[in-house]
């Protein structure tokens, strides 16, 4: 099912950013567990290494590697996906200030939006998936325009070329959240993005065992002011979790393919499945979008949601299923299953859920790439016994 070739990506992917390291020649780059450099002397640091909220060598090579993979000028790292996206608004904002924002963005983002409204930045959510509403919405005052596609959990795109032009008519930054397509599939960078915000917790790290986040950025003074954010605000992550996620990125592709393959059968068989009422999945020629995706994505991810027609339903299904393990977050190498209305999007107002068609029927599966046979068969016996 993938739509383009790999282009040197899995190079990239095992290389940028790193070197042997130069006293031993060991080939994984360090865990420089340390918070201070010895300095030449006074204010002459070494290779520009002063004090580990500031810069670190671990995370200088994962920064690199992130920035080449989103094909950016630099990248930012920090403690998880929420730090990067604040350090986005604190580096972009000023008081009075508008940010034009998706209306099916990650709830953790909505409820950091609210926080800042006491800050005196206004939030316009509008349906992205009609480039037209976020004209309309650019009003004069807007600064950033916040954009997520494929979204969670409803797998709407949005044409990304399409907003960035009109963003940029209006004076405003565009960023974008990369967390489900991850770069392998999708590079908001080429297709005119200012700014890519991921949650690394999710595929970057694929293994369920870092909490993390980056900003890649298209132009120096950005990368300045992310870089600011970091020594000024501290929100920076620890060596340890840096070396994991470089080890992570190594096998992005390779994760990728699998996950997309993986979901691409399972789309099928959920949408032939008479206990299932609706499968969003943007590979499936049915879904609205299914021409935008092939266009804009490599593939189409391993994400899918599907409508079993009542809450009741919903939660029977996740908990019947054994190698869909019951859980929030995404984007690791093993399947997890979740009903989002009622999980990682509760704190959406309830009005807005029900706005954008997020039902609590809705259950949202991250497959992972263990045998798809054994993954349907666990969503085979789960619908049977449905109820
Ligand atoms: C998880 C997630 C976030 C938040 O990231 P954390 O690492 O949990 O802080 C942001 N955006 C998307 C799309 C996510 O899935």
């Amino acid at each position: 099912m993938h739509t383009l070739p790999d282009d040197g990506f899995g190079t990239l992917a095992i290389h940028a950013g790193q070197e042997p390291e130069p006293h031993s020649g060991a080939i994984m780059t360090p865990i420089y567990q340390t918070s201070t450099f010895v300095q030449d002397g006074v204010a002459q640091p070494r290779n520009g290494y002063e004090y580990a909220r500031m810069t670190n060598p671990t995370r200088t090579a994962l920064e690199a590697n992130l920035a080449a993979l989103e094909g950016g000028v630099a990248a930012r790292a920090f403690g998880s996906g929420l730090a990067a996206m604040e350090a986005i608004l604190k580096a972009t904002l000023s008081g009075g200030d508008r940010v034009v924002c998706g209306d099916n963005l990650y709830g953790g983002s909505e409820r950091l939006f609210r926080f800042w409204e006491r800050y005196g930045i206004e939030f316009e959510f509008i349906d992205s998936t009609d480039p037209e509403a976020l004209r309309a919405g650019l009003r004069p005052g807007a600064r950033l325009v916040f954009l997520e596609t494929p979204t969670n959990p409803l797998m709407r795109l949005t044409d990304l070329e399409a907003c960035a032009t009109i963003a940029h008519e209006a004076g405003a930054l565009l960023a974008v959240d990369n967390t489900f397509a991850t770069p392998w599939l999708q590079r908001p960078i080429e297709l005119g993005a200012d700014l890519v915000v991921h949650s690394s917790t999710k595929y970057l790290g694929g293994h369920s065992d870092v909490i993390g986040g980056v900003v890649v950025v298209n132009s120096d003074p950005l990368a300045e002011a992310l870089g600011w954010q970091q020594m000024a605000t501290g929100a920076v992550p620890g060596p340890m979790d840096c070396f994991l996620l470089l080890r992570s990125t190594k096998t992005l592709h390779v994760r990728m393919r699998a996950h997309c393959d993986n979901a691409a059968r399972i789309a099928v068989f959920l949408d032939e499945h008479p206990e299932v009422e609706r499968v969003l999945y943007p590979g499936l020629p049915a879904h609205p979008q299914h021409d935008l995706a092939r266009r804009q994505m490599r593939g189409f991810g391993g994400m899918i949601t599907l409508d079993v027609g009542t809450p009741e339903r919903a939660e029977s299904m996740v908990g019947r299923t054994r190698l869909f393990a019951l859980a929030e977050s995404l984007g690791g190498v093993e399947s997890l299953i979740s009903v989002p209305g009622r999980m990682t999007h509760a704190s959406v107002p309830a009005e807005r859920r029900e706005m954008m068609g997020l039902t609590d029927s809705l259950v949202r599966l991250s497959v992972g790439i263990e045998d798809p046979d054994d993954l349907v068969a666990d969503l085979a016996q789960a619908l049977d016994g449905i109820g």
